[in-house]
């Protein structure tokens, strides 16, 4: 059975790059009927914060990626790293290591001066044969790994195809510190082995590290899981992505009023690719999801796109579940949701929305505080025809029905009498009642504006 996992460091909020990582390896488990296993790397005692676990946690949320097993903390799994350092060392497969930081540069100095790779030299390599030197007095040990010296580590990359590595390229890594602290890539390979992860889907940053884990992996008779090294997102101008390119973290998206919805499948098809298909369900990403249509190269962040992306999902998003999510917005904006009908209000405005935020500004029209048309737009367009026209206007509408139907008759029937076009009464109508010259179809927003409201504006020009 598949079991993939997300294992991110908590150093900070969930970025784009850690999100879609995320959901690669969550799309791969549910496509499977497998098991999405999410676990904090929180070794890093320096860098890792409580408030980034936190941001992780609701990142995930907020994306719907939920985990079957975890989270998992590193920290809380101490004693069986040691444990497993323990048997290693009983092995044979690790070795005490007494050589200083200070003679390891030394080494490393050397190496380089005759042309070589710079790398620890084996001095406390247990060997066949081998006298080992005095162990000094009062020293603590590192721990290292003893990396086979021969021979190739290779693997087939789920996403970057064949990558093989000379094992005599890899030093002896270091697993366990002075104070019998674990490294990192030690600890991802007893996790990775406990958690009987299967298939590893990670950023390209980490294939330097895949061979020194498959060999300690290999030491401990664990079976292989498959590697993915997913490419990283670039920016629109090729560079890596970064704040320059705007938001990075995740959830600033849902602060911008981007969709969860439109997220996922805008992460998703950056990267990967269901032949020309750009808009998905995620029933349809985790039906579709494989490695084998994922991107071998890097993929740009793409605002514009990401923008019709999430236009499309409010378009299709129920107007009173849009309703809800627009209210909080619009009264942090200085409106009153209450004021009006906010559903009608999405229904008019939703087709031409990018974001939830601009719903919300585009709602202040309706229950915002009455903007006063400035002086230029009165003088320019409130001309005495045209407050003429108005009066008209006023007095028939407020004889019939208040509908968008009966508004738009009576406009209509004004225009007809005095020999306008719909422009010669529409903007003064527009300036009159809402104090701009551009809205959404006026006969629409006057009926959501409700009688008293129009009226009353209009009984002022
Ligand atoms: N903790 C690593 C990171 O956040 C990921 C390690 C892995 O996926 O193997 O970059």
């Amino acid at each position: 059975p598949v079991r993939t996992r997300f294992a991110p460091s908590p150093t900070g909020f969930l970025h784009l790059g850690g999100a879609r990582t995320a959901l690669f390896a969550w799309a791969f488990a549910r496509h499977h009927g497998g098991t999405f296993v999410l676990r904090i790397e929180d070794t890093d005692l320096e860098r890792s914060t409580p408030e980034a676990v936190e941001a992780i946690l609701q990142g995930m949320a907020w994306l719907g990626l939920d985990a079957d097993e975890g989270p998992f903390y590193q920290m809380q799994r101490m004693d069986r790293y040691r444990e497993v350092v323990a048997q290693m060392l009983e092995a044979g497969t690790a070795y005490r290591c007494y050589s200083t930081p200070e003679e390891v540069e030394a080494m490393r100095e050397a190496a380089r001066a005759a042309g070589r790779k710079p790398r620890y030299d084996g001095t406390w390599r247990p060997e066949p044969g081998k006298t080992l030197p005095a162990v000094p007095e009062g020293r603590q040990p590192v721990i290292r790994f003893k990396n086979p010296l021969e021979g190739v580590t290779a693997w087939n990359d789920l996403v970057k195809g064949p990558i093989s590595i000379d094992n005599g390229e890899l030093d002896d890594l270091i697993i366990a510190r002075p104070d019998g602290t674990p490294t990192y890539n030690f600890c991802v390979v007893v996790d990775d082995w406990d958690m009987r992860i299967t298939h590893v889907l990670r950023g390209d940053d980490h294939v330097n590290n895949t061979p020194r884990q498959i060999n300690i992996l290999r030491a401990l008779g664990g079976e292989l899981p498959e590697y993915g090294h997913v490419p990283m997102i670039l920016g629109p101008d090729g560079e890596k992505l970064s704040k320059r390119h705007g938001a990075v973290n995740l959830m600033e998206y849902d602060v911008q009023g981007y969709l969860p919805e439109a997220m996922v499948n805008y992460l998703a098809r950056l990267g990967w690719s269901h032949g020309d298909d750009e808009l998905f369900t995620r029933a349809q990403l985790v039906e579709w999801f494989d490695t084998r249509s994922l991107s071998k190269s890097a993929s740009q962040w793409d605002p514009k796109k990401l923008n019709w992306v999430n236009a499309h999902y409010i378009k299709q998003a129920d107007d009173a579940w849009l309703a809800n999510h627009v209210s909080p917005r619009v009264a942090a904006l200085g409106g009153d949701p209450q004021a009006v009908d906010l559903v009608a209000v999405i229904g008019l405005l939703k087709d031409r929305a990018e974001t939830l935020a601009q719903l919300a500004e585009g709602a202040l029209l309706f229950c915002g505080p009455a903007r006063e048309a400035p002086a230029e737009l009165v003088a320019q367009h409130l001309t005495e025809d045209a407050r003429a026209a108005l009066r008209d206007f006023a007095a028939q509408a407020a004889a019939g029905d208040w509908t968008r139907e009966a508004l738009s008759a009576a406009l209509k029937a004004v225009m007809a009498a005095r020999g306008l076009k719909m422009p010669q009464v529409a903007i003064p109508l527009r300036v009159a009642v809402t104090g701009q010259t551009q809205t959404p179809a006026i006969d629409a927003v006057l009926a959501i504006l409700g009688r008293d409201v129009v009226l009353a504006r209009l009984g002022k020009i």
